[in-house]
């Protein structure tokens, strides 16, 4: 199970065109990827947005003070906060209008999601900004069953 945020994003604050059928993926408007994801809720894990010995936050004690906790392991997290487990730096509405307000000394792991990927897309999805698709109809193999 991939946990954490290794795999993930966040807001490069990016857009991405779609194709007609497609939603928008605007960062802006969405804040998605900077909620902890459904697979970690489910084991009450926290750990979601790692902070790097080389992320220049480390720069800003008083942000490291003020925004992150440490785990048993000296491990340094971005904190989560509210119903959604948004991280503490995202500002505004999820899936209206948001912000991060750390976006230039945010964490490596942050700029890892692209707008319109994989992860980008089943975070949205999770969090209820975008539709679950409809379930691919499966091939047809050219072969049948018979009893
Ligand atoms: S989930 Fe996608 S669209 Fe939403 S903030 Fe993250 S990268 Fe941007
Ligand atoms: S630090 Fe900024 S970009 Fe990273 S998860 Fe938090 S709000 Fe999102």
């Amino acid at each position: 199970m991939a946990r954490g945020r290794a795999t993930l994003h966040a807001t490069s604050m990016g857009r991405k065109k779609t194709a007609a059928n497609e939603p928008e993926f605007d960062c802006v408007t969405c804040g998605a990827c900077c909620c902890n994801r459904d697979q970690n809720r489910e084991i009450d894990y926290d750990e979601y947005v790692e902070v790097l010995k080389k992320d220049k936050i480390n720069k800003h004690p008083e942000l490291i003070k003020k925004l992150t906790f440490t785990n048993a392991k000296g491990e340094v997290h971005m904190r989560l906060v509210g119903v959604n487990q948004r991280c503490c730096a995202l500002s505004g509405r999820l899936g209206e209008s948001v912000s991060c307000d750390i976006y230039e000394v945010r964490p490596g792991v942050c700029r890892l999601v692209k707008a319109g990927d994989e992860e980008c897309r089943k975070a949205r999805i999770e969090r209820g900004i975008d539709e679950q698709p409809e379930p691919k109809r499966a091939k047809r193999q050219g072969s049948s069953r018979r009893a």
